[in-house]
């Protein structure tokens, strides 16, 4: 299939608009776009899946409270979208296995231990972008960059 022109800002709101009736009260979300950003080419239901899978984590590990911030910004010849949590964090010893197949701290049930394996192979394989994470308690953030022309 052939890419299509997506404004990464219209996928985000559309993604957060199904999570709305998930959010817990005590979760607050922020939004801060660089509504600059020009579009991207790609593939939009993947990326989608993308800010789904990120969103999802970030609400588990928050729980009940916290702050769910989505950031966009330029960064050279790339786009940024940044999902943050102000969950407990990645701890250090699990970090280079979070984006494995089947990897999961989740119990049983309740993670399949794909969704990081799969958004890393639409952003890497599928757009030529790159993902990763930084984590401390309180404050953990993954980073999709995605080249602005394909
Ligand atoms: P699943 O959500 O099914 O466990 P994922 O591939 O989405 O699988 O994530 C793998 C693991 O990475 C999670 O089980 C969790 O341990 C860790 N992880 C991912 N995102 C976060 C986050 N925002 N905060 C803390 N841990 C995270
Ligand atoms: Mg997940």
């Amino acid at each position: 299939a052939p890419y299509q022109t997506v404004d990464v800002h219209e996928l985000l709101d559309a993604t957060l608009t199904m999570f709305h009736a998930k959010l817990p009260p005590g979760v607050r979300k922020v939004r801060e776009y660089d509504r600059s950003l020009p579009p991207i080419s790609g593939y939009a239901a993947e990326l989608n899946q993308v800010w789904t899978n990120l969103i999802d984590n970030a609400l588990g590990a928050m729980g009940e409270s916290g702050t769910l911030t989505i950031r966009t910004f330029r960064d050279d010849d790339r786009i940024v979208v940044e999902i943050g949590d102000t969950g407990p964090g990645i701890p250090p010893e699990i970090r280079p296995r979070i984006f494995e197949p089947f990897f999961t701290t989740k119990p049983v049930g309740e993670g399949t231990g794909l969704g990081l394996d799969i958004s890393y192979r639409i952003v890497v394989n599928k757009h030529h972008g790159d993902i990763r994470v930084e984590s401390v308690p309180g404050d953990t953030r993954f980073r999709v960059c995605l080249p602005v022309e394909q």
